[in-house]
């Protein structure tokens, strides 16, 4: 399929590895130039060298801590005029209702939801302008099935699902489409460190704690990230300009619920 995207240029937040850099290889697969951000300055320029020479697309990097006043301004400023954005960032710690105080749920917030909000607020009047645009969140499945030790996501993620319902409204008018793909289980570095906290408190091997984990998904597997990425990229595509302000599970089936 055509996706009508070659030659447009796209911010993607958390995109040296995991989900990010999927979406990432999707759109560079599609024609896309990227602008890619994550912390680490080594992982990112060696993904950004990948990209490069696999898709041919122009590949430019920051990095910085993009959930921070100073990081946005960085990632803000080196994107400015794109047609694509996707936000991701690592997500908050696991734990008890009874755990957090105040500040824990400010970090949450700031990172999950009043990031991707300000990426918004301060790329989209770009794509108004132009008549087109593209932004996609990358949220989590427990927006629709909230997932009890994830308390601090739970809520930093429902809050930007609410933003979007009403925001991706607001700016579909003007050829801009939001919508957030909510990640079930996949085979990221975040999969991986899931499934050692499982192994270390079972006492079970990182290998049996996966395949228990695998065996409560329909698929009976992880995801991968070229099957997210590729979601991503049919999202940031021509062919999709109709489908606003939704919120797509993938998740293998793990959830059981009909919408
Ligand atoms: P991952 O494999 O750990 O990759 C995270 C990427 O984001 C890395 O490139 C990381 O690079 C970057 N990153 C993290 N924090 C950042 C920050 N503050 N500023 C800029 N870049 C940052 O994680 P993932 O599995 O792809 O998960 C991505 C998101 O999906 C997370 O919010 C996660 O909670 C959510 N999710 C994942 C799953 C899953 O099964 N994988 C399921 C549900 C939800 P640096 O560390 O160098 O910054």
């Amino acid at each position: 399929m055509e996706l009508g995207i070659s030659g447009k240029r796209a911010l993607v937040c958390g995109a040296s590895k995991g989900l990010g850099r999927g979406c990432a290889e999707a759109l560079a697969e599609a024609g896309v130039n990227l602008v890619i951000n994550a912390r680490t300055a080594e992982t990112l320029e060696q993904t950004a060298a990948e990209i490069r020479a696999k898709y041919g697309v122009t590949v430019e990097t920051v990095a910085c801590d993009v959930t921070t006043s100073e990081g946005q301004k960085q990632v803000i400023n080196a994107a400015q005029g794109v047609d694509i954005l996707v936000t991701n960032a690592g997500g908050p710690p696991p734990g008890m209702w009874s755990d957090w105080n105040r500040d824990d749920f400010i970090k949450a917030l700031d990172a999950n939801m009043l990031t991707p909000v300000a990426l918004m607020t301060a790329l989209m009047p770009a794509m108004i302008e132009k008549g087109w645009g593209r932004v996609v969140n990358i949220t989590s499945q427990s927006v629709k099935a909230p997932i009890p030790q994830l308390g601090l996501s739970n809520s930093a993620r429902a809050g930007l699902t609410g933003f979007v319902a009403g925001t991706s409204r607001q700016v579909a008018p003007f050829g801009v489409t939001i919508n957030n793909m909510l990640p079930g289980l996949h085979d990221t570095d975040r999969a991986l460190s899931l499934d050692t906290g499982v192994s270390n408190a079972e006492g079970i091997t990182v290998a049996d704690a996966r395949a228990k984990r695998e065996a409560t998904i329909p698929a009976r597997r992880y995801g991968t990230t070229t099957e997210f990425g590729a979601m991503c990229a049919f999202l940031c595509s021509e062919k999709a300009g109709f489908i606003v302000g939704q919120n797509i599970m993938l998740d293998g089936g793990a959830a059981n619920m009909t919408m």
